[in-house]
């Protein structure tokens, strides 16, 4: 798998290296000379919370360095993220017709 800087989008071997369980040192990119993934170390939430921000940093870090298109779990991933984006699609839709014909 091919990881991508989160910083600057260049092309990384490995984000981090693990000396022992629970110590690792996190890699710097070689273009830009930051962090390669400083996400690596945070918790889920602050994603989650950087994502409904939409910094590019954490889609670069999830879509990159989280989700690996080789892996057989990835087209069942695809086609749930499709339906459910779809799903909320048809919802907002909804209310947005609801508002503006029924004005309520
Ligand atoms: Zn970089």
């Amino acid at each position: 798998m091919e990881y991508r800087c989160v910083e600057c989008g260049g092309r990384m071997t490995t984000l981090f290296v693990q000396y022992s369980p629970g110590n690792i040192r996190l890699m710097k990119c070689g273009n830009c000379k930051a962090v390669a993934d400083e996400y690596i170390e945070c918790e889920p939430i602050i994603i989650l919370i950087d994502l409904i921000l939409h910094k590019t940093k954490a889609y670069t870090h999830l879509l990159y360095n989280v989700i690996d298109p080789q892996a057989p779990s990835f087209q069942g991933l695809l086609w749930k993220s499709t339906f459910g984006f779809l799903l909320l699609d048809a919802c907002i839709l909804t209310v947005l017709i609801r508002i503006v014909f029924l004005e309520i």
